[in-house]
């Protein structure tokens, strides 16, 4: 049998009292123990809202309600005032644990009915055995902790623990293999023989199949599409990038033409070169720290649309009036948390773009809080388009609770044309291994699960408050300082006081000076408060260098030398998000890492001591200060004048010379070159270019290199040069040692003999 801890939870005051109420209660638990459940007894709520965080790991509560002071009047009872605000609590964030209230004096006439309204029974000590109510307890209990498990995780650990020998795949049968080496016995130990007894193979029939959608996982996926709001959910086992490939595999065929936020994934790149599509980019903006903002609503418009397709290199002597893109892409939710109105896209493109796709990696959670309105691709009872299906591809493990690579592709047909679940389980099957990891399956199940209101709500509720208590703490921070340096969060200059405040609040309004992103269009945009940018100092408003300032990327490898990991590093600034696993001690230790680090900073702390396993992996830092350090690459940052060309370079006129799949054919035909970065400019790459930070690519197969672009590379190369241990990343270089042994820098170009 598996067991799980999920105790029954008693609160009375007497819980450990010698009084006639004590023993009776004490009667009660012995009784619920002897029947095989654990029981927790505790005095008092405590602090009220903590106590109440108990409802994760109870199976039931028992509440005392007999209080030694008796004021008449159900309404001004102290007792009972708490009672409903625990009760409250508790219902905020689950609908179904059960709950009894156990008195002596008082009946259900002294208790207002709202509250009665949530409980499963009143129990009254002495008038039947402490033997019978324990049973009638644990049975609403037990049937309580049989409905938890969605269908998918529950029928993978009824297999797992039903202990038949297996014949099929994997070839470690349910960990035994492991039991035979000391290392493998070290690996059985460290994942635990559940994990691996539940590592099944799709052999298993009881189980469904996930290819072709059948048994507990098909009614998982449809448990999940309830959920999400959408017509349908495919689990996916490989990471949105995954997801992404199989929507527009389903979508786009060669030689199509697609419309494509340039700040996208990876993953939508590649997906233009797998398919032969041709590209025709919608360009966001920028601001000063190098933030990437919104794609303009004016960018969406058909007829802007239709004139890139009649300037585009690509498409000479296309008709542009008679083309119609097959798809529309969007980065739903940038890294730094700007998120669109996506009911004003649908409403610009419903009926010339058929596919609608939102790649929501970053906004799983917003379905499940008002907070975000229209900002996202599914909502509870909106309008469905007339011809366009919506696609959204959400990153499960990323904010909610799947483990990684979980993922789920989510369809909302439109009124016209509803999706062809055949047919788009030819591009799924292409895409998923034919041995999918089952654990994978069931954390999507019970990510999905997890999310069912009021639960999900509640933790997506405080996921933004914790995300502004930490916006809040930070400005306290700062005013305390007074005219001392600090860091500061990106976002609206209004921030309420307490508690999660209106969307309003967030919603990005024409021309404000936080976000630069100049004339916005009204309510087009939103910031997802939850995702938090932090400024470091080096730059002002006008995006000028500053005297002295902050490099970002001294800062966050400070801050993991102190236990703290960010997500992603920028110039001068980086980027922390509170996900549902967020907590309190979490973001606390963020704000104390950063005090430390100005406090460093402000003496010029000696880096062997600020950062001592950075020192040890470059000595060359070891007697230079902090601050000098800071200094010194902010300066020459300024030298380069890197924060302004990392702008342009992005907005530097990229063209496509050929089809993305046209050059990157030519890596399988070796008809490439490896080009030194001073030779660059003018060749067409087979590469994708990809600088961390930011992680968006700026280069795609099939465009040309420019000026800018190869200015922004050797300026790159000379940074890396001067600053080991700094060096800016750039996925798509290739590094190479000379004769000389000096290290030298190439792209792979389509050679110079193709025909373009
Ligand atoms: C992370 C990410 C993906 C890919 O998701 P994985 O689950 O890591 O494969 C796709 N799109 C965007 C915008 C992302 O940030």
């Amino acid at each position: 049998m598996l067991r799980f801890h999920f105790p029954i939870v008693i609160i009375d005051e007497d819980f450990r009292s010698d009084n006639s109420s004590g023993l009776g209660i004490r009667a009660l638990a012995d009784a619920i123990q002897k029947e095989g459940f654990e029981v927790l007894g505790v005095t008092s709520y405590g602090d009220l809202s903590q106590f109440a965080q108990q409802q994760s790991r109870a199976s039931a509560f028992i509440l005392s309600i007999d209080d030694e002071e008796f004021t008449p009047g159900p309404e001004l009872d102290p007792a009972v005032l708490n009672l409903r605000k625990f009760i409250e609590e508790i219902r905020f964030k689950n609908a179904d644990i059960p709950i009894y209230l156990y008195g002596e004096t008082r009946t259900s006439e002294h208790i207002p009915n709202d509250i009665l309204r949530e409980l499963h029974g009143f129990i009254h000590m002495f008038e039947d055995t402490p033997e019978f109510v324990a049973r009638h307890i644990i049975r609403e209990a037990k049937s309580y902790l049989d409905g938890l498990a969605p269908p998918f995780f529950k029928a993978l650990m009824d297999y797992a623990q039903d202990g038949s020998y297996s014949w099929h795949c994997p070839g470690h049968s349910g960990g035994v293999a492991f039991l035979k080496s000391p290392v493998g016995q070290m690996f059985h130990q460290f994942f635990g023989e559940n994990m691996l007894r539940a590592d099944v193979c799709n052999a298993v029939e009881e189980l469904g199949q996930l290819l072709d959608h059948t048994g507990p996982v098909a009614e998982s996926e449809k448990n999940a599409a309830r959920i999400f709001n959408a017509d349908h959910c495919f689990f996916v086992t490989n990471g949105t990038s995954t997801s992404n490939k199989m929507v527009w595999h389903h979508t786009v065929a060669p030689g199509d033409v697609v419309v494509v936020d340039r700040n996208c994934h990876k993953s939508i790149l590649h997906s233009i070169i797998m398919t032969g599509a041709i590209p025709v980019f919608l360009t966001p903006t920028r601001n000063h720290f190098g933030i990437i903002g919104p794609i303009p609503q004016s960018e969406f418009e058909p007829a802007n649309i239709r004139k890139k397709i009649a300037r585009h290199p690509l498409l000479k002597g296309v008709d542009a009036k008679k083309v119609k893109p097959r798809i529309l892409t969007i980065t739903q939710s940038t890294y730094d948390g700007v998120l669109y109105n996506t009911e004003t896209i649908k409403g610009m493109l419903d009926g010339w773009i058929d596919n609608l796709h939102f790649d929501e990696a970053w906004l799983p959670h917003a379905a499940f809080h008002k907070f975000y309105g229209m900002y996202h691709a599914m909502g509870k009872g909106r309008a469905r388009p007339k011809q366009a299906v919506v696609y959204a591809t959400q990153s499960t493990h990323k904010l909610l609770a799947g483990i990684s690579q979980a993922s789920h592709v989510l369809v909302q047909d439109s009124q016209n044309v509803p999706l062809d679940r055949h047919l788009f389980n030819e591009a799924y099957l292409m895409h998923t291994s034919t041995s999918p990891q089952y654990a994978i399956i069931a954390s999507c199940d019970v990510a999905a699960a997890m999310m069912e209101p009021p639960g999900g709500t509640a933790l997506v509720e405080e996921s933004i408050k914790e995300a502004l208590d930490f916006r809040r703490a930070m400005r306290k921070v700062d005013k305390e300082y007074g005219k001392d340096w600090w860091f500061k969060v990106w976002g609206p200059e209004k921030l309420v006081t307490e508690d999660i405040g209106k969307p309003t609040d967030w919603v990005l309004k024409a021309n404000e000076k936080w976000h630069g992103f100049g004339n916005l269009a009204d309510g087009f945009n939103m910031l997802d408060p939850i995702k938090s940018t932090i400024i470091t100092p080096g730059m002002d408003v006008s995006g000028k260098f500053a005297k002295t300032g902050i490099p970002a990327s001294i800062v966050t490898k400070y801050l993991a030398e102190h236990g703290v990991v960010v997500e992603k590093t920028g110039l001068y600034s980086f980027f922390i998000m509170f996900t549902i696993g967020i907590t309190k001690g979490r973001w606390n230790t963020m704000l104390t890492a950063l005090q430390q680090f100005k406090d460093d900073y402000d003496k010029n702390q000696p880096l062997w001591r600020a950062m001592p396993e950075f020192c040890q992996k470059n000595p060359r830092y070891e007697r230079m200060g902090l601050r000098d350090l800071c200094q010194s690459i902010h300066e020459a940052y300024a030298k380069g004048d890197i924060a302004r060309l990392t702008t342009e370079v992005y907005l530097s006129g990229q063209e496509l010379a050929m089809k993305p799949s046209d050059a990157y054919a030519c890596i399988a035909r070796r008809q490439t070159e490896r080009v030194e970065v001073d030779q660059l400019e003018g060749r067409i790459t087979t590469a994708l270019l990809t600088p961390y930070p930011p992680g968006i690519p700026l280069l795609i197969p099939g465009e040309r290199f420019n000026k800018k672009i190869v200015d922004f590379l050797k300026f790159n190369e000379q940074f890396n040069l001067a600053f080991p241990g700094f060096a800016t990343d750039v996925h798509g270089l290739v590094a190479e040692e000379s004769a000389d042994g000096k290290k030298r820098y190439y792209v792979d170009c389509v050679a110079q003999d193709v025909p373009a």
